[in-house]
């Protein structure tokens, strides 16, 4: 890229996802392995990676956008289904493609590439009941039906569709029923972490690699499993990059910026906070970021305190749950800051949230609200209405997972 790009305008730091490229969702780019390496310490209880990869000239996106990754299987897993399927995956299945006569493949290929046989859906066990017509196993059949609502749910827990064709086997028998009780394998997206401006022709992910046992069993997520187990410097990952237009910097890069990224949530705002640097912008940034323990969990850290030394980063909070006795997450940190965190709002600041929707987004909202009542000594219902104002701006951006 060009000096001449790089001009630190507010109407460059805006602009929208790039030229039209022609890689896409059903066209996607062979990106080649640039870099692969362990963010989490040894002692970390979770393993989270930085991965590079190199984009096609053409191929541009900015802070804020996703990139997808199209999965495969790890060869074991296949196995394990065919094993238990009774096939030698040779077999040959037409995969349905929408409006053709379908393409021919191997039902080794189906199952790497095409079929979702991991985290197994309540559909596919009622799928593959219909399949055994009259002679249902008993076991199966207590997992039908509304009235077996929980016991089903309780069964799927954990499992993937090895178990259940191994719990009740000789079922299938003919693989390409197969199509009718999965469903198709999806691509996984992941914020993207860097910024191109800073690393022209490369995009950057932050990946938290999903491993647990589950009923006796180590199993992992198929991307981020692959991302974390196979995907050696040199490989190609088939990708295609994914715009968020509600994700954005301020288009005025004079504007204050929180950001609240605890875990792989920090992912876009290295690449905020890497923009705006290159860029030159000369807004304030502040940024909250969290985990388990700062000594294996801090993702990123020599970047973020350099900044931070240096001043590009006006004001950065840690929060480590377990570093203490008391567990202190990114909203405890946020609270404690709470009449800088107004003052920072009245200033015009844009908040940003990534990361763990299930709990982190809705804590970090109340304390939110918590600090504008506060600030504007009003009551809960002002409060939700400042916010409301905030959001109708585009002050208030969420990217929760
Ligand atoms: C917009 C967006 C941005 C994202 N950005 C990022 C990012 O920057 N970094 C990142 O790491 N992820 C990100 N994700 C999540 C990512 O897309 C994937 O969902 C994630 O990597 C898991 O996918 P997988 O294929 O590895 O796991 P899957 O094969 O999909 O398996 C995950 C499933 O495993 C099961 N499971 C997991 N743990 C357990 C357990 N302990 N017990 C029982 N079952 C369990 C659960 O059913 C879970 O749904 C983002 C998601 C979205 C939508």
């Amino acid at each position: 890229m060009s000096e001449t790009t790089l001009a630190p305008t507010a109407e460059t730091v805006a602009a929208g996802a790039g030229e039209a490229s022609i890689y896409s969702k059903s066209n996607p780019y062979s990106a080649t392995v640039l870099v692969n390496e362990l963010l989490t310490g040894p002692q970390s209880e979770k393993e989270t990676i930085h991965v590079e990869m190199e984009l096609a000239e053409g191929m541009t996106y900015i802070p804020g956008d996703a990139l997808g990754v199209i999965p495969t299987y790890r060869k074991e897993a296949v196995d394990e289904v065919l094993k238990a399927l009774g096939f030698d995956g040779s077999e040959k299945v037409i995969e349905p493609v929408k409006g053709t006569p379908g393409n021919e493949i191997t039902v080794r290929e189906a199952l790497t590439s095409k079929l979702g046989i991991g985290k197994l859906a309540r559909g596919a066990v009622n799928q593959y009941a219909k399949l055994a017509g009259e002679n249902v196993p008993a076991g199966l059949q207590a997992l039908l039906g509304a009235e077996n609502k929980a016991a089903a749910e309780d069964y799927v827990w954990g499992r993937e569709f090895v178990d259940l064709a191994t719990d009740f086997p000789g079922i299938v028998k003919d693989p390409q029923d197969l199509f009718g009780i999965l469903q198709r394998l999806m691509p996984r997206m992941y914020s993207i972490a860097s910024s191109q401006a800073a690393h022209p022709g490369q995009v950057h992910l932050t990946v938290r690699v999903v491993l647990y046992d589950a009923h006796g069993k180590k199993r992992q997520g198929v991307c981020s499993g692959m991302l974390g187990e196979r995907a050696k410097v040199g490989d190609k990952l088939q990708v295609f990059l994914d715009e968020n237009d509600n994700f954005r910097l301020p288009e005025d890069s004079n504007t204050p910026i929180i950001m609240i990224g605890p875990g792989t949530g920090i992912a876009p705002f290295r690449a905020f906070l890497e923009e705006r640097q290159v860029r030159g912008a000369k807004g304030d940034n502040w940024l909250v970021f969290g985990d388990q323990r700062a000594a294996s969990d801090y993702l990123y850290k020599d970047q973020f305190e350099g900044m931070q030394k240096s001043g590009f980063l006006t004001k950065l909070q840690t929060a480590f749950s377990r570093d203490q006795a008391n567990k202190i997450y990114v909203q405890d940190r946020l609270r404690e800051a709470s009449d800088e965190l107004f003052q920072w709002l009245e200033r015009g600041a844009h908040f940003y949230v990534c990361g763990d929707a299930s709990r982190m987004a809705k804590d970090v909202e109340q304390v939110l609200l918590e600090s504008i009542a506060k600030g504007i000594k009003g009551t809960p219902e002002e409060a939700a209405a400042y916010l409301k104002t905030m959001k109708a701006q585009k002050r208030y951006q969420r990217d929760v997972y």
